[in-house]
């Protein structure tokens, strides 16, 4: 990992005595310090050691860390919930911490709107929410993360008529560099703001936002097994046939689930009789330990598939709940994954180049260059491979966040996934490859919290605002404190080369 010592110090600060105040402030935040902490993200497939571990609470907190950064030349690196399955939230130079920072602070239920601090979890969101009779129109598959961490990767949850969650954000305040306090909105400083709601903590550190919600509501969830050719045939029909949809394929058969829910006034259902195929005991045991012995027969994940989707997904499902209980489920154990998005204009023939790679080890794919004819290349024929279900397709409205992978795009966002059974690791390499490779030909955006390997000019030529957002970025940070090796790999063009 490169240093994170550069040079911050501004000359206004270099006139007075940098050494005392710097004593003064390591005073000051030394209650706030976690002596030798590490970070480890959920999956546990990235970690590092910052040299300070911050865990404020408040405003000046920030404001004080993000001065002592200034003067000790240091890199700094806000975290939630360290969800990202990816080196994004990593740093070996100051982390701050947000899990303190997490009070209510208003909420209008005319307006239907909530202002929060910024690290608050969603499922502490939620209960205010609940209090105040209001939801969050749509949501990832959990509810762990901070409010700022969720949007400041674009997560995204189901929904041909509905955005990611980030386009729900109505305001923010975020503290710069210069431990400049900036409040900004969709009418006030509205560059800055369509900036700030997904900039992967480059521009500061977000201490608040406000949410537009709307009525609390309960949703009615069906979902039942289809065959594949079926559904790619008619996708256009299913994207639509329910306020959020969402299917996942279970790679090497052809079964996909078609998971559908749509706001209803029915009371919430009886929980279903439990069962040994849907209780977390089977998953957490015999699923993880078959997964485990597939590592060392890998041609048995075929049939693992076959016999996982008969146990658990064969019969149709339907329930009522509370909207937050339908759209989150139970993600399981640590996995790699990987998920992009692309026009879902694209979906089906997307969906078939990856099973053919899948099946053949072949990948198909139009020449991604735009200035060259489409060509097909064809990479060298290969045994195909042996990947985890599921491979999760959602469906996105576009929205104006510049940085979101929906900017300007109606998306489907395909997320594959191989489990580490036991926090072991599994191949996954030349899947992610294949996989890429196919997603950019389909002019794919990677989702910006998982690890991938698109240079920031590549990047540019995807995303219509990119320049802007550096330029925004240089304004705000012009020295680069809230750039780690992640952000360097993918928000910097490769001819700066930061100040290490
Ligand atoms: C089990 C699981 C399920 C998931 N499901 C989905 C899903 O359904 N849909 C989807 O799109 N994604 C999903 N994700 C990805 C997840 O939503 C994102 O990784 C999200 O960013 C995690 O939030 P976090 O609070 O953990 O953020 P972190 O991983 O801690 O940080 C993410 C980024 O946000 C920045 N950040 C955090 N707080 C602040 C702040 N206060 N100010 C400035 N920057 C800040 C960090 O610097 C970092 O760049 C899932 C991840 C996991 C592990």
């Amino acid at each position: 990992m490169a240093s994170s010592t550069v040079t911050l110090a501004s000359s206004s600060e270099a006139h007075v005595d940098v050494a005392s105040l710097k004593s003064n402030l390591q005073q000051e935040l030394g209650a706030l310090v976690s002596p030798n902490r590490s970070f480890e993200n959920w999956a546990r497939t990235f970690r590092c050691v910052p040299e300070q571990y911050y865990s404020p609470s408040t405003e000046e907190e920030i404001i004080k860390i993000l001065h002592l950064a200034r003067l000790s030349g240091k890199r700094v690196k806000a975290i939630g919930t360290g969800h990202s399955p990816s080196d994004l939230a990593c740093t070996d130079g100051f982390m701050i911490n947000t899990d303190k920072l997490n009070r209510f602070i208003r909420a209008d239920e005319k307006e239907l709107t909530i202002t929060v601090e910024a690290g608050m979890k969603l499922h502490q969101l939620h209960e205010y929410l609940e209090f105040h009779e209001m939801a969050m129109s749509n949501l990832g598959s959990i509810s762990d993360q901070s409010v700022a961490g969720l949007m400041s990767t674009a997560t995204h949850g189901t929904g041909a008529e509905y955005p990611s969650c980030c386009a729900a954000v109505l305001d923010l305040t975020l503290i710069t560099a210069q431990g400049e306090k900036i409040y900004c909105s969709k009418t006030e400083k509205p560059d800055i703001f369509n900036a700030a709601v997904c900039s992967l903590g480059s521009l500061g550190i977000i201490t608040s936002m406000t949410l537009q919600c709307e009525p609390a509501f309960r949703l009615e969830n069906k979902q039942e097994p289809a065959k594949l050719d079926q559904v790619l045939d008619n996708l256009d029909a299913i994207i639509h046939s329910a306020e959020h949809v969402r299917l996942w394929w279970y790679p090497h058969t052809d079964n996909v689930v078609v998971w559908r829910a749509n706001r209803t006034t029915k009371p919430v259902s009886k929980p279903p009789a439990s069962s040994w195929r849907t209780s977390s005991w089977f998953t957490f045991n015999v699923y993880q330990g078959l997964l485990y012995i597939c590592r060392f027969v890998p041609s048995l994940i075929p049939s693992l598939s076959r016999f996982m989707f008969w146990a658990t997904q064969s019969r149709p499902l339907e329930r009522v709940d509370k909207s937050v209980k339908v759209f989150n489920f139970d993600c399981l154990f640590p996995q790699y994954v990987n998920e992009w998005s692309i026009p879902w204009s694209r979906t089906a023939e997307a969906l078939r180049a990856l099973n053919q790679f899948i099946e053949n080890g072949v990948v198909q794919v139009e020449n991604v260059n735009p200035e060259e004819k489409a060509v097909v290349s064809t990479v060298k024929k290969e045994k195909g491979l042996k990947v985890h279900f599921p491979i999760e397709i959602r469906f996105v409205k576009k929205d104006d966040v510049w940085l979101s992978p929906a900017y300007g795009v109606d998306s489907c966002y395909i997320g594959i996934i191989m489990y580490r059974p036991y926090g072991k690791p599994v191949p996954y390499k030349r899947f992610w490859a294949g996989y890429e490779k196919i997603m950019t030909s389909f002019g794919g955006r990677p989702h910006w919290a998982k690890a991938h390997s698109v240079t920031y000019e590549d990047l540019e030529k995807s995303y219509p605002k990119m320049k802007q957002f550096s330029e925004i970025r240089q304004q705000l940070d012009p020295k680069g404190m809230f750039l780690n090796d992640y952000l360097r790999r993918h928000l910097v063009p490769s001819s700066e080369t930061p100040s290490n």
